[in-house]
Parts: C-alpha cells; sequence; structure tokens
C-alpha cells in the first residue's frame, strides 16, 4: 500500500504549478449535497452552503413518478448559486419496482393520512434502498473531487475533509428505515472502510444530517434563517402540476408551515 507521504511526494512531483500547488496547505473542505428540490433537502443546502463548504449538489432522476421535483432541484440549485449535477439512473426504476414512487400503475399513493398512520409502518412510498444506492452516488462524486484534490493538485490530505449533507428526518417522516441516525453512522463506515479515500488517505466520510432530529416546524424555521429558497420547492409525490395536498408528503409540508405559523411560499 502507498504511504501517505510518498503518494503527496508523488502528486506535487508530477502536477504542473498550479494555484492550489504554490499553496498546497490551503485547506479543502470538500461537500455533496443530496438535493431532491424539497423542503427538507433545499434546506439542508442552504445549511451546508453557509458554512463554506466547496459545495455540490447531486440531484438524481430515478424514473420517479414526480419528474416536477427534478425540475425544481434546478431551480434550488440556481437560487442558492450551488453547481449542480444532475443523473439520470432511470433504470432505477426497473430494479426498485415494488413502490408507488417507481410504479404509480400498480401501487396506490396513500392519501389523508393522519400523522400517526404514518408512523405505523413503512409505507409503499418507500423505494427499496434508494437512500443508500443516493448516498453512494454522491460519495462517489465526494471522493473523486478529494482525491483530485490530492493526488493531482497536491493538497496534503491532513488538509482535506469530505462531507456528504443528507437531508434526513427522523420525527416528521413516513417510516423510512434509511431516515435513521443508526443508518448514517455505520454508512459512514461503510464508506470509509470501501474507499480509496478512507483506507489510503485515511479521510473519513462525515455524514451531516442537520434535519434528522427536527420536526418539520423547526425545519422550516431553520429554512428561513438560512435564507433558503423555498418558493422553488417541490414535494407532492403525485405527478401533477400543483401539489395534491393528500399524500404524506404534502401533509408533513403543510404541517411543518402551519405549525410555524409561517405561509408556504411555494404556495403563494
Ligand atoms: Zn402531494
Amino acid at each position: 500500500m502507498v504511504s501517505i507521504s510518498s503518494a503527496t511526494d508523488i502528486a506535487t512531483r508530477t502536477t504542473p504549478l498550479s494555484e492550489s500547488v504554490v499553496h498546497p496547505a490551503a485547506a479543502r473542505r470538500f461537500a455533496v449535497v443530496l438535493l431532491s428540490g424539497g423542503l427538507d433537502s433545499t434546506t439542508v443546502a442552504a445549511v451546508a452552503k453557509s458554512q463554506g463548504h466547496e459545495l455540490l449538489a447531486v440531484t438524481v432522476h430515478y424514473g420517479q413518478t414526480h419528474r416536477r421535483e427534478v425540475l425544481a432541484a434546478k431551480a434550488v440549485a440556481q437560487a442558492l448559486g450551488v453547481e449542480q449535477r444532475i443523473v439520470d439512473v432511470s433504470f432505477f426504476r426497473d430494479l426498485a419496482w415494488y413502490s408507488a414512487l417507481t410504479h404509480p400503475d400498480r401501487f396506490t399513493l396513500p392519501s389523508d393520512r393522519a400523522t400517526q398512520q404514518m408512523d405505523a409502518d413503512i409505507p409503499i412510498t418507500y423505494v427499496p434502498l434508494r437512500n443508500t444506492f443516493f448516498l453512494t452516488l454522491g460519495a462517489a462524486l465526494l471522493e473523486s473531487q478529494a482525491l483530485h484534490a490530492i493526488e493531482v493538485e497536491g493538497t496534503l490530505p491532513e488538509h482535506v475533509q469530505a462531507t456528504l449533507f443528507i437531508a434526513a428526518n427522523a420525527i416528521d417522516y413516513s417510516g423510512y428505515p434509511d431516515c435513521r441516525p443508526e443508518f448514517y453512522t455505520t454508512a459512514a463506515e461503510t464508506l470509509r472502510l470501501g474507499s480509496k479515500l478512507g483506507t489510503q488517505y485515511g479521510i473519513p466520510f462525515g455524514i451531516e444530517t442537520p434535519l434528522i432530529a427536527l420536526s418539520k416546524a423547526d425545519i422550516v424555521r431553520l429554512a428561513l434563517a438560512h435564507n433558503a429558497p423555498l418558493a422553488h420547492t417541490w414535494s407532492c409525490y403525485a405527478g401533477g402540476e400543483l401539489p395534491c395536498g393528500r399524500c404524506d408528503s404534502c401533509l408533513l409540508r403543510a404541517k411543518g408551515f402551519a405549525e410555524a405559523g409561517i405561509p408556504d411560499p411555494a404556495r403563494l
């Protein structure tokens, strides 16, 4: 295995002079946010932006019924001034087929459910291992950014940080297992063990979930505190031109704005 110092020496020797090589001590704080275009991920993107990371947004089109959210994610990234990568993984719909989000023709979208019902079991809007897959996609981009900085630009590994920002929430949510803290704790360890960044350079993947313990109302307040562009966001699971107002996602969003005592800027 190549040691950290020899890898750095090679990178420094073979890289042509550039601004980052002239200042090799400059710390690089790379971050990737998974941005769906909804209230939660838009808030997390605004929080990550405010912390001064070198931030990239990843938006995944996976053949979901609500393509409208990809358009929202574009508008949000633009409003925040964050560089965005939109990736089309529509094939995922054929694999993760057991879901009302990937196959609305086969499964009925739950509607008008009380929050207690949402907590009771994992609903048919759960998409099999979607967050695990998305996390890996975001981490692949993040690792690439960090490795390039180390091996091509000559940044010292000890000056590199890599953080994934995820809008998971375990309070006002639909009971999805991949929104709970224990999933992210073990995912960070899996990424470290399975990556060059973690094993060769000793750089852990940070996974930040700033919303994990917040209510929807708290998320709305956090969004406003960070000037998140909420007017551009889209949360509805249904595929219409306007939010349906009846799916779990619409109901949780409405609950959040009502409890925060603030009108939803996307509905004005
Ligand atoms: Zn809806």
